[in-house]
């Protein structure tokens, strides 16, 4: 057997990548010395029987970890599945929209938004209650923009656009109707008043794990619009009545979520502290752009700028490559931006240390510093 020895931290380059993204090196680290074998099980994680009391226990310790980051409170049920964000597009018109008069409403702020109102009409009505495409979703509604629909059965709305940045700092007022918020690029990034929430879906793997698992945060309530005729699986009342586990799911997936919550609670300091940091990262890039005289040009309209993706442009797409050509050969990877809105997007989710961020601005301030020389 050869031994390949322990990859140093050395070795390790500052990944920009919108997702699956960077993790903290404490939860990778954690998950290497358990890999072989769980402390008093003796077992493997990716060995492990899901019905297994070791993994009853790594189960409902994320959950209950999860629920107290979030303050969720008795009028919700959270629960893991699979299938990726991309599921619940078409899960919540499914159980919350099929068979009623209702329409649902979108609020959409960019292309994530965009594809999860394709979904939900083949559910039923639909009703587009504000769309930023004619400015390539670069800005948000402003108070009085949205015009919802009589009683909608839901308003659905992403917190955070990955790919053209723009983030939501508040709510927008939907009167009575249930609020649903695909959280996927900005969960467990900041603290969420779940309450004001009918329904919250994210998947995993930009701020809270690796790919695999979708955490659902349902109001009870909800639950009842499920009709029988939905499949089994895609019900959510299966997984509610089933405890996350109707099948097997992502074992390991759900294992690394629960790594990530402890490293929030415990190294972070909270939600609080999590949001803190985010936003002083977030303010070192957009003080480079704000301060280039116009060679960084951000995507995002001030005030609704992202804290986890940084998107901007420079002057022409061959300077864009060298930017990007520049940053990967000092060890700032996954930079480009998205072909929708070019130009560069700097992902810089929960695990991004503030070190990453420090050597891209260092990196941005020689790069312009050079080609205006
Ligand atoms: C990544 C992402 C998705 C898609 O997630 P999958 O797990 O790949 O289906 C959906 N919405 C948002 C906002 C995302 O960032």
């Amino acid at each position: 057997m050869t031994d390949h020895g322990a990859v140093s931290i050395g070795e390790r380059v500052f990944n920009f990548s919108p997702g699956p993204a960077v993790l903290p090196l404490e939860v990778l680290e954690r998950a290497r010395e358990e890999l072989l074998a769980l402390p008093g099980v003796g077992i493997s994680v990716l060995e492990i029987s899901h019905r297994s009391p070791a993994f009853d226990r790594i189960l409902s310790e994320t959950l209950s970890d999860l629920r107290t980051l979030l303050g969720v409170g008795d009028d919700h049920e959270v629960v893991f599945l699979q299938g990726g964000a991309s599921l619940q597009f078409s899960m919540v018109p499914m159980n919350l929209l099929r068979g009623r008069t209702a329409a649902a409403d979108y609020v959409v702020t960019g292309t994530w938004g965009a594809t999860a109102i394709k979904e939900a009409r083949r559910e039923g009505k639909v009703h587009v209650a504000w769309d930023g495409k004619a400015t390539n979703y670069d800005r948000l509604p402003e108070a009085g923009e949205i015009s919802l629909s009589d009683a909608p059965a839901y308003v659905h709305i992403t917190s955070n656009e990955t790919i053209q940045g723009v983030q939501w700092k508040k709510e927008p007022d939907v009167g009575a109707a249930p609020l649903v918020c695909d959280c996927s690029s900005d969960f467990l990034s900041r603290p969420i008043d779940v309450g004001k929430y009918g329904l919250i879906y994210a998947c995993a793997q930009k701020n809270a794990g690796i790919a695999g698992v979708t955490a659902v945060i349902i109001r009870k309530d909800l639950l009842e619009r499920s009709r029988d005729d939905l499949p089994t699986m895609l019900d959510y009342r299966t997984h509610v009545t089933n405890g996350s586990r109707p099948n097997t799911p992502a074992v390991f997936a759900v294992y690394v979520l629960g790594l990530v919550c402890r490293w929030i609670r415990d190294t972070v300091g909270g939600l609080d502290s999590m949001a803190r940091h985010n936003r002083g990262k977030a303010k070192v890039l957009y003080d480079v752009l704000d301060a280039s005289g116009g060679f960084y040009t951000g995507h995002a309209r001030p005030g609704v700028r992202s804290d986890m993706n940084v998107t901007f442009r420079l002057p022409d797409e061959a300077t864009e490559k060298e930017f990007v050509k520049g940053a990967t050969a000092r060890g700032l990877v996954d930079l480009k931006g998205h072909r929708s809105v070019g130009g560069i997007r700097a992902s810089i989710y929960n695990a991004m240390p503030m070190e990453g961020v420090t050597a891209l601005r260092d990196y941005m301030l020689e790069f312009q510093q050079a080609r205006q020389a």
